[in-house]
């Protein structure tokens, strides 16, 4: 009987043995784990509901140093592709905002359970804790070194990253590639929150306003994107921040800086003229209410600190156009110098990996080791938040088991 060996019962771990059974029914599939159950990420993800994947996966959601290659392995993985493999499973799911998709019970372990019942009808074969230490070919087959030593016919490499390393994934897997002739592009924590200099907008911890929130190196604009903005004691965080932090090392040399733009649909002059309108109206009252109505108080009180409108005490009336004009420019072009990221610890994922360059992108499988398969994190491919990191991992799951499936077979 031929064997398939997985290493890693992360998401790509999982779906590959599921697959590869489905594929290779009379095949022995043997998944190994290094800590001491499957699936422990899958329970913290989408805060413990699961963003299983997302109705707009596709190429512009994703980031590697090979967007070509990116492109061209995802094209067949369709988030139709996830649905089908687990509505087989009897999983129903439910649609929400940005083309979320959710397990419809909202519940992460759900989507677990659903897998280990998988794992289990299928007879296949789960071992943990097993950390594999070493790979190595000899002849045609594979020889893994973990609590004992297995024998492969075919491995599939789904160790995952650096990310959240409590939650199984060490980089270890990176070493076992590495061992069987792979490369590896540099690594860094991504989706995670940015560290600011917050001195001068300090005691806006657990504040949340909607921004547009560019990340700029020098005066270049790394990317843009809309959404909630999350001030914390270090710096700033939110689903979009944590998206801006996979564009922070395309350029290493110019200093970093996060501008926030807390009125994207107005134009400066319009808030200018708004502010005008605010100061004729509000005459003697004192600036401590001078922006009532329009963002969160503590936020305001730091922004008219910000553009240097002096003691709160101060008659509204008494404003000149000139701190009018800072305020409104302040309103648009906020900025803060990014001191750097929040480490692997607080990391969804980890950017960078396995070059794609390295694997075939219709089997992913290796191009330096024949025999070996490579899905998941583990490769040099990121997504946004929203359920694309998770697609990526199932859907490079699904087409690694059953191409290694296929080569069994033959
Ligand atoms: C808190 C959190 C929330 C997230 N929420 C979402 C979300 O809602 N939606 C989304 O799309 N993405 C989310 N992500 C990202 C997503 O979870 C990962 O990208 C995805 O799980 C990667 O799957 P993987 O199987 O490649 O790796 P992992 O899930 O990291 O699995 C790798 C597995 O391999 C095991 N392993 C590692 N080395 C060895 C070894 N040497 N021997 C044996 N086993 C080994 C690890 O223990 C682990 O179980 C989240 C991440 C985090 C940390």
């Amino acid at each position: 009987m031929k064997t398939i060996l997985i290493v890693g019962g992360g998401a790509a771990g999982i779906a590959a043995a599921i697959s590869a059974a489905d594929a290779a029914p009379d095949a022995h599939i043997l998944l190994l784990e290094r800590l001491d159950r499957v699936g422990k990420k899958l329970l913290s993800t989408g805060n413990g509901r699961c963003n299983l994947t997302n109705l707009h996966a596709d190429a512009s959601h994703y980031h590697s140093s090979t967007p070509r290659e990116a492109a061209e392995m995802l094209r067949g993985m369709e988030p139709a592709e996830t649905l089908r493999f687990f509505e087989a499973l009897g999983l129903r799911w439910t649609l929400e905002d940005e083309g979320r998709i959710y397990p419809y019970c909202m519940q992460a372990s759900m989507v677990l359970d659903v897998l280990l019942a998988a794992l289990k009808e299928r007879g296949i074969q789960v071992v943990c804790p097993a950390p594999v230490k070493s790979i190595r070919k000899e002849g045609g087959s594979f020889v893994a070194d973990a609590d004992r030593q297995y024998f492969a016919d075919a491995v599939i490499l789904c160790a995952g990253g650096r990310a959240a390393p409590k939650l199984g994934s060490d980089g270890s897997g990176y070493g076992l590639a590495k061992a069987l002739g792979h490369t590896c592009t540099p690594l860094y924590p991504a989706l995670t929150a940015l560290c600011c200099d917050m001195r001068t907008s300090g005691g806006l911890k657990g504040i949340r306003a909607p921004a547009e929130i560019s990340l700029f190196a020098g005066e270049a604009c790394l990317g843009t994107r809309r959404g909630e903005v999350q001030f914390t004691e270090y710096g700033l965080s939110g689903i979009a921040v944590m998206d801006l932090s996979v564009f922070m090392h395309q350029n290493k040399t110019m200093p970093l800086s996060i501008e926030l733009d807390l009125f994207p649909d107005d134009e400066e002059e319009q808030l200018l003229s708004d502010l005008a309108a605010r100061r004729a109206r509000r005459g003697a009252a004192p600036l401590e209410g001078f922006l009532l109505g329009t963002v969160n108080k503590r936020l305001g009180f730091a922004l008219m600190k910000q553009a240097g409108f002096g003691a709160l005490s101060r008659p509204c009336g008494t404003l000149t156009d000139r701190e009018l004009a800072a305020l409104a420019h302040l309103f648009k072009h906020w900025r803060f110098s990014v001191t750097g990221a929040q480490g692997y610890d607080h990391a969804q994922v980890t950017a960078g990996g396995i070059p794609l360059t390295e694997i075939h992108e219709k089997t992913m499988e290796s191009k330096r080791c024949k025999g070996l398969y490579l899905a998941g994190e583990i490769l040099d491919i990121t997504g946004d938040c929203g359920g694309y990191n998770l697609h990526w991992a199932w859907c490079s799951g699904i087409r690694a088991g059953t191409s290694a499936a296929k080569e069994v077979r033959i």
